[in-house]
C-alpha cells in the first residue's frame, strides 16, 4: 500500500481561489492566481490527513465547513496584496 495523505487546506484554498479574486477585482491571470494561493497556503498553514480516497471527500466536507471563513479572509488579504504588487507589472 502507498502512503497516503494530502493538505485538506490546499484543496479548500483552490476551490474558493477564483471567487475570492474575482470579488476583489485584480487581475486572475495564472501567474497571479498562483502567487495568491502560495501567500494564502503559507498564511493559513497546512491541514494534513492520511485517509484513503473514500474517506477523503467526508473529511474535506466538514474541515471546508469549519474553515471556510479564515481561508476566505487569508484569500482576500493575498488577492488585495497582489493586486497592488502584481509580478508582471500593471498594465
Ligand atoms: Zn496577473
Amino acid at each position: 500500500m502507498a502512503l497516503e495523505y494530502r493538505n485538506l487546506m490546499e484543496d479548500i484554498v483552490l476551490q474558493n481561489l477564483e471567487t475570492v479574486m474575482a470579488a476583489e477585482g485584480g487581475c486572475s491571470c495564472d501567474a497571479c492566481k498562483s502567487d495568491v494561493a502560495a501567500y494564502a497556503l503559507n498564511h493559513l498553514g497546512p491541514h494534513y490527513v492520511a485517509t484513503r480516497q473514500g474517506r477523503l471527500m467526508v473529511k474535506l466536507k466538514s474541515y471546508e465547513l469549519q474553515s471556510r471563513a479564515d481561508v476566505v479572509a487569508a484569500i482576500s488579504e493575498a488577492a488585495v496584496m497582489v493586486a497592488r504588487h502584481p509580478r508582471h507589472g500593471r498594465e
